[in-house]
């Protein structure tokens, strides 16, 4: 097992993908089986020392972040099939989203919750973080594809165990974002590999228009419906299409849409992963994930229009994601405020970490904490 504690290794280990900066000592680990991250936990509950896991690093929250003294487990070395069956893969931690699909592929399989950062988000942050993705509006999130999960907790007595949790105990744990256990092992339910797709991109000068798009596309058969995405002028705009708001839909069936040539879409999707890297390389460094209904969308959108905020939403699962710069941190208080005056959720896809704590209410700070202290009573796997 690799082990570090230099100044290098400290700095590395204390960014993630939401820029939010900290310079705190850590001790770094890459396990590469399961006695390795036993010895880890041991010598962290002798030294009294907490313990922070951490895949890609792609959260947007901050919630691989150590804090001062840490232990950091890094899970790149600790990463076996451990068996696979035409509707299931077992596996440990470190498979990136891509690679799990590439694997499968070979057996004519896939496995259908894919985000926007498919080539590095990797399956165990992807839990963690209870991940909804592109094609969530027909196979759901993380949720509704982990079977089994192995974990090894700390329990009251500061007793390691490792224990095999069903489909039951999952609400606790993914409300969590791992703060409580350590993932060893994961059963994924995968599908055959869809065969067939088309697709539809049409562009509206004005948002209403778009929005009766979508309602228009919502009353047809749905059933093989896999991703509805809007683009806003802006973000269209960073992409070198005519600035305008797009739709961007895609079917599991080639009779519904016009798009059929495997290139053109190829293309498209291209497009589309691109958002988030072209919105940032203006500038609008901070992406949001508060969660917007269509009821409620123009006055949302007003506030964006008024206020230059390029954006980009998974329509369907109601995921909006405005960007804003870091200077813009009063409008990001200020859609907050409306977020929350509508009783929507102010995090549904990045899920909390260090950046959003402070949005949450008191109950649900406090629900947090009693499902955080059920599962992790001496509190080994915090980050404050
Ligand atoms: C370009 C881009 C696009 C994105 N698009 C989406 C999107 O469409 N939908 C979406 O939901 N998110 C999206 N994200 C956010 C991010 O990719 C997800 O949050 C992802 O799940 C993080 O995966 P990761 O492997 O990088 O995990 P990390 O960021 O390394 O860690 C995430 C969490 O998992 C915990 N963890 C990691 N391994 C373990 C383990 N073995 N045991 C216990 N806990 C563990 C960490 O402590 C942390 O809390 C995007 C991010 C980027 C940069």
């Amino acid at each position: 097992m690799k082990f570090y504690s230099d100044n290098h290794h400290s700095f590395v280990y204390n960014i993630d993908a939401s820029h939010l900066i900290q310079n705190e000592n850590v001790e770094v680990f890459l396990p590469e089986n399961k006695d390795d991250i036993i010895a880890i936990v041991k010598k962290a509950i002798d030294e009294n020392k907490r313990i922070i896991c951490r895949a890609w690093w792609t959260n947007l929250v901050g919630n691989c972040l150590p804090s001062d003294g840490s232990y950091v487990i890094d899970f790149s070395n600790y990463n076996a099939v451990i068996d696979k069956d035409w509707s299931s893969i077992t596996l440990q931690p470190w498979i990136t989203n891509d690679k799990l699909n590439e694997l499968l592929r070979l057996d004519g399989l896939y496995f259908p919750v894919v985000l926007w950062s498919h080539a590095s988000a990797e399956i165990w942050g992807m839990i963690a973080t209870n991940w909804a993705g592109m094609r969530a509006i027909k196979y759901g999130k993380m949720e509704n594809r982990v079977e089994e999960l192995e974990v090894l907790y700390v329990d009251e007595k500061n007793e390691i165990r490792i224990e095999r949790f069903s489909e039951e105990e999952k609400d606790d744990f993914l409300w969590s974002e791992w703060k409580i256990w350590i993932v060893l092992e994961a059963k994924l339910r995968v599908i055959p590999l869809p065969w067939k797709t088309s697709m539809e991109f049409k562009g509206f000068e004005k948002v209403k228009e778009a929005l009766a798009y979508v309602i228009d596309v919502k009353s047809k058969n749905t059933s093989d419906l896999s991703a509805l995405e809007l683009l806003s002028p802006q973000v269209a705009e960073y992409l070198n299409l005519e600035k305008k708001y797009y739709i961007l839909v895609e079917y599991e069936n080639e009779e519904c849409w016009e798009i059929k040539d495997e290139e053109v879409i190829r293309e498209l999707r291209g497009k589309r992963d691109a958002c988030y890297a072209v919105t940032i390389n203006a500038w609008y460094d901070q992406i949001e994930d508060p969660e917007i209904n269509i009821e409620n969308a123009e006055e949302f959108f007003l506030f964006f229009e008024e206020n230059n905020i390029p954006i980009f939403w998974h329509i369907w699962i109601w995921v909006l994601h405005p960007h804003f710069k870091s200077s813009q941190k009063d409008l990001e208080n200020k859609m907050y405020a409306l977020v929350q005056k509508l009783w929507w959720s102010v995090s549904w896809e990045h899920w909390i970490g260090k950046k959003k704590w402070n949005y949450l209410s008191e109950q649900d700070k406090k629900h947090f904490m009693e499902i955080k202290l059920k599962r992790d009573p001496t509190n080994r796997f915090w980050y404050e």
